[in-house]
This record gives C-alpha cells, sequence and structure tokens, in this order.
C-alpha cells in the first residue's frame, strides 16, 4: 500500500532540501499535489497530511470528487493542470480556484463569460508549449506575452506561466526559457516540475511543482 503520509514528508523535505541548495527558501515553492486519478480515500490521506493545494487534469473528474471534500475540509486550493475545452468553461470556473492551462484566445472569452454568470473569477496561469511538440497543449513561446495580455485584458489576475517540458532530454533549457517569459511578463509564479524533475526545476526557479506519483504511487 501507499503511504501518503510518509510520501508527501518525504516530498516536502526534498523541496525544502532543493530550495536551500538553491539560495531560496523553502516557503518560495508551492507543493501541487496532483491527484487525478486518486479515489477519494487517497486524497482524506494526503488531507488529514495537511496538505490543501491539489491539481487535477480533468473537469468531470474533479466534479465527482472534489464537492464533498470541500464541504468538509477548510482552505482548499484546487488547480486545473490539463487541458479545457470551452463548453467545460461554466464547470471549471465553479470548481476551481486558479486555472493553469490558459492557452489560446477562445478560452480566455469562454472562461471570462462563464466567470461573469458565476461572479467568481478564477485566477489564471498561461500554459507555454516550451518545446513546441506538436501534441503538446499550450501557447506558442513567441505567443506568450500576447496571450498574457489578452488574459489581463479580459479582467483575469494572471499568476504566472506553466509548462510540461519535452519529456526526453534535459529538462534545465525550457525551464529557463519558461522563467524568462514570466520574468518579463512580471509574472511571479513558474509552475514546472513533476515528480521526476521537480529539484532541477526548483533550481531554475519554479514557484510551483506539481507532483503527483512520487506522492500517490504509479497510475495504472
Ligand atoms: C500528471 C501531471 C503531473 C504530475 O506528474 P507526476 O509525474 O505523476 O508527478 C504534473 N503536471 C501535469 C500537467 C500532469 O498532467
Amino acid at each position: 500500500m501507499t503511504d501518503i503520509a510518509a510520501n508527501l514528508a518525504d516530498i516536502r523535505r526534498r523541496i525544502a532540501d532543493a530550495a536551500a541548495a538553491a539560495d531560496r527558501k523553502p516557503a518560495d515553492v508551492t507543493l501541487v499535489a496532483v491527484s487525478k486519478t486518486v479515489e477519494v480515500p487517497g486524497l482524506e490521506a494526503a488531507l488529514a497530511a495537511g496538505q490543501r493545494i491539489f491539481g487535477e487534469n480533468r473537469v468531470q473528474e474533479a466534479e465527482a470528487k472534489w464537492p464533498g471534500l470541500r464541504a468538509r475540509h477548510t482552505g482548499l486550493q484546487l488547480r486545473l493542470i490539463g487541458p479545457l475545452q470551452t463548453n467545460k468553461a461554466k464547470d471549471a470556473v465553479r470548481l476551481f480556484d486558479v486555472i493553469e492551462t490558459i492557452d489560446r484566445p477562445k478560452l480566455i472569452e469562454a472562461l471570462a463569460k462563464a466567470s461573469d454568470q458565476a461572479g467568481r473569477r478564477p485566477r489564471v496561469l498561461v500554459q507555454v508549449n516550451i518545446g513546441r511538440e506538436p501534441q503538446k497543449a499550450g501557447v506558442d513561446p513567441d505567443q506568450a506575452d500576447a496571450l498574457i495580455d489578452a488574459a489581463r485584458l479580459a479582467g483575469f489576475v494572471v499568476d504566472g506561466v506553466m509548462c510540461i517540458p519535452p519529456a526526453e532530454g534535459d529538462p534545465s533549457p525550457h525551464f529557463d526559457r519558461l522563467s524568462e517569459i514570466g520574468r518579463r511578463n512580471g509574472l511571479a509564479q513558474l509552475s514546472m516540475g513533476m515528480s521526476g524533475d521537480f529539484e532541477l526545476a526548483i533550481r531554475h526557479g519554479s514557484t510551483h511543482v506539481r507532483v503527483g506519483s512520487a506522492i500517490f504511487g504509479a497510475r495504472g
């Protein structure tokens, strides 16, 4: 059985160590526990261990799992880290505090409309297709500044930028490119780094590491 509390403690320690090694404060790095495919008992274990910030990649799955948990736990922050279709914008606005996957103008329009209707506006990050991979979501790096401007113009608070670097090769140059996009747009948050590379991402300035399997075990 996966010991979620022990894994969380281990990841928190490794985050603190990586931050210290990079001359950064551990508190400057936020752990987003990626709980896609994890069922409610696993989520309860993480909540009991003090985790309050979670990432989900599907609107429907989040809808099934989180409203009940929100009723029982305070201080939760739910972040959407998967691709969002415009026809799910309304549900996403209702469920998520932060949407990390803003990647096209049409989605900004849909979310602005849904937010106005709901009277609730999630904070957002712009997802950048940092390795320019055809199969991956995210705005082209050259279009990122314009999309950040568009999101701001539509009334969103843009907290930062997010990326999933190519699976092959050293992610360092990709982390640095995302960091540069964040810097030149005056953005505080860099969402980068997963189970396999979060320490490296912290060395390259990550403020939000998205860690799933290292906490909850391998996904089936
Ligand atoms: C699944 C997922 C993660 C977590 O990946 P692990 O390798 O399990 O840590 C992080 N970010 C995104 C966007 C994901 O879809």
